[in-house]
């Protein structure tokens, strides 16, 4: 299985150089993209076809995870294309503009969703965040979690101990109050559980990386990498 990062920075981008949350999975031909924030579609299209996206699967409909959805209508239409897109039922206006295309076909998941995409087999964890986020389980020859936003909670542990890796939203400044978590819960999860954090969902110009500097478990993510799980 290999992670690609289109995008790590939340809630906005860092300058010209940084995307907002948009993570590629891929293996063999299985192509899942979780998240599409900003900056995240022409990154992606520098990467490969989107005519060869398995799926799309969104955590949450926070528009540093989505906005990218709205131009990618207009590419679809030119590949004269449909994608499946994946995410939890929610009956809001935004959800209704973002969702509602005749490019995108939903489906909806929740908690007792099993889907089985290709070669990826994805299972869902609800999380706590403002609004509904399901982490998702995904595996393949190895098991990756992905928290989307969360705050530290019961089933980040859970997803934690089911995981190889766990790209998790655990990049905050000590002492951040939010709904998202700090770095040092980063540190709470590896011992608790003994996966491997991928460490990402970073507020721009406030990397946490020198916070994690020697320490093996823990991995400050980089744009445009493509980490081989
Ligand atoms: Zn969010």
């Amino acid at each position: 299985m290999k992670l690609t990062i289109l995008g790590k920075y939340g809630p906005y981008p860092q300058g010209k150089n940084g995307a907002c949350s948009g993570y590629l999975i891929r293996q063999g031909d299985t192509k899942i993209l979780v998240d599409c924030g900003t900056g995240v579609l022409g990154r992606l299209m520098e990467i490969c076809d989107l005519k060869t996206i398995s799926a799309i699967y969104l955590t949450h409909l926070h528009f540093d995870h989505t906005s990218d959805l709205l131009p990618m209508r207009y590419l679809l239409d030119d590949l004269n294309h449909t994608l499946k897109v994946y995410t939890h039922l929610e009956d809001t206006p935004w959800a209704k503009t973002l969702l509602e295309h005749k490019r995108f076909e939903v489906h909806h998941v929740d908690e007792n969703t099993n889907l089985q995409i290709g070669e990826l087999k994805l299972e869902f964890y609800k999380m706590q965040h403002p609004v509904t986020n399901h982490g998702v389980l995904i595996t393949g020859n190895k098991r990756l979690g992905i928290t989307g936003d969360t705050v530290f909670c019961d089933n980040v542990l859970r997803l934690a101990s089911k995981s190889d890796y766990l790209l998790a939203d655990c990049s905050k400044p000590i002492g951040f109050k939010g709904p998202h978590m700090s770095a040092d819960k980063a540190l709470e999860i590896v011992d608790k559980t003994g996966v491997k954090i991928l460490a990402t969902h970073v507020t721009p110009y406030q990397s946490p990386d020198e916070f994690f500097n020697g320490n093996d478990a823990i991995i400050a993510v980089e744009e445009l990498k493509t980490y081989n799980l």
